[in-house]
């Protein structure tokens, strides 16, 4: 089956939830009425039990609609959004928001507000101020493509978004971030690896949480990725109730190893509105990094790294950086030290 009627045929009413799990569709009403719920048939058989790892990152929770305190645009994305297809913080590299959907919606996204949504669904027009933004500014070498997947748009656009940037002679290198490898690994066909591969230096960033979502069409999604000669590289979000585990993350790390999936970040959780049930301490995510050390090749082992509400840009979590942890956590960074809540880290 082709991947878009596999996308078409994904679940995304708590009706149809309930026809399957019969659970109560009544409450989830409101949570799918404020982010958008999609679960592609894919996913969907990766789960055994209600509640297991990979239900808790794409069923939706009621917990999702707890006033939380947090912000809805935790990385102050806004302030630096130059044209709205845009994101550029670091001086050499830049987002570009290409696309606002994904193959399914993960319960604990930082843009959980905004994804799937026209908030993040820009115009051919908006996407092209983007690329000439990119095409002004020559300190920018890399661009990162992102949304939302753009692995959601058509062959056809995506090659066109490519050839523009590639046009440009200061963009070195393009990345793309994207989790359809593992929510809807049918999309990585043959056609899309030969088309990509005429981009290089092209590295495409996957987003696997868990081992269990290591399954054959995943492996083979990104064997044709590698196979090709496209750079892989994963990154994770520590996650409650998902992976923050030390052996889950080590057996995780060593089956994209074998999968030539390099991995890459450990993000600690966003402060996004909605997700506070996703929260693990950073002692929790230390705790697991150290466990890692002896037991996964150094080359498996992702930075753990935090971006600080602010726009900072991240930090990198290590023993050494943590100055002080108690009501404050107070991090050593590259342009000095950064002070945070506490509370805000949990
Ligand atoms: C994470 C991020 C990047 C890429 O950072 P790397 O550390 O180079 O992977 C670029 N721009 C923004 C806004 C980011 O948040
Ligand atoms: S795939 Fe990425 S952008 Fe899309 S919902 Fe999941 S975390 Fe958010």
């Amino acid at each position: 089956m082709s991947w878009k009627s596999q996308l078409a045929d994904s679940i995304t009413t708590p009706e149809q939830l309930s026809e399957r799990f019969g659970i109560d569709p009544e409450p989830l009403r409101a949570v799918a009425a404020s982010y958008p719920l999609r679960i592609t048939p894919h996913y969907l058989n990766l789960i055994d039990t209600s509640g297991d790892p990979i239900w808790r990152q794409c069923v939706p929770d009621l917990s999702e609609l707890v006033v939380d305190g947090l912000p809805e645009d935790s990385l102050n994305e806004a302030a630096f959004s130059p044209v709205p297809a845009v994101v550029h913080r670091y001086p050499d590299r830049a987002l570009l928001l290409v696309s606002g959907q994904c193959a399914g919606y993960c319960r604990f996204c930082t843009r959980k507000n905004r994804v799937g949504t026209t908030a993040l669904t820009f115009s051919t027009e908006q996407i092209a101020a983007g690329i000439a933004y990119i095409a002004a500014n020559s300190g920018i070498r890399d661009v990162i493509l992102t949304g939302g997947d753009p692995l959601l748009l058509d062959d056809d656009r995506l090659e066109e978004i490519l050839m523009a940037l590639r046009n440009i002679s200061h963009v070195e290198i393009i990345r793309i971030g994207t989790r359809v490898p593992v929510t809807l690994p049918e999309r990585i066909t043959p056609q899309l690896c030969q088309l990509l591969v005429r981009f290089q230096p092209l590295y495409l960033n996957t987003h696997f949480n868990h081992p269990r979502e290591l399954v054959a069409v995943s492996v083979k999604a990104c064997a044709r990725l590698a196979d090709v000669g496209i750079p892989l590289g994963n990154q994770t979000v520590l996650l409650r109730g998902v992976n923050d585990d030390p052996e889950v993350m080590v057996a995780l790390c060593r089956g994209l190893l074998k999968m030539r999936v390099r991995p890459y970040y450990l993000h600690h959780l966003d402060q996004a509105r909605g997700t506070a049930h996703f929260r693990a301490p950073v002692e929790r995510g230390l705790e697991i990094l150290a466990a890692m050390r002896g037991q996964v090749s150094g080359l498996g082992i992702p930075q753990y790294v935090v971006d600080p509400p602010g726009g900072q840009g991240k930090v990198p979590l290590l023993p050494e950086n943590l100055l002080e942890v108690g009501e404050t956590v107070k991090l050593k960074t590259a342009c000095g030290i950064v002070e945070l809540p506490n509370s805000l880290l949990r």
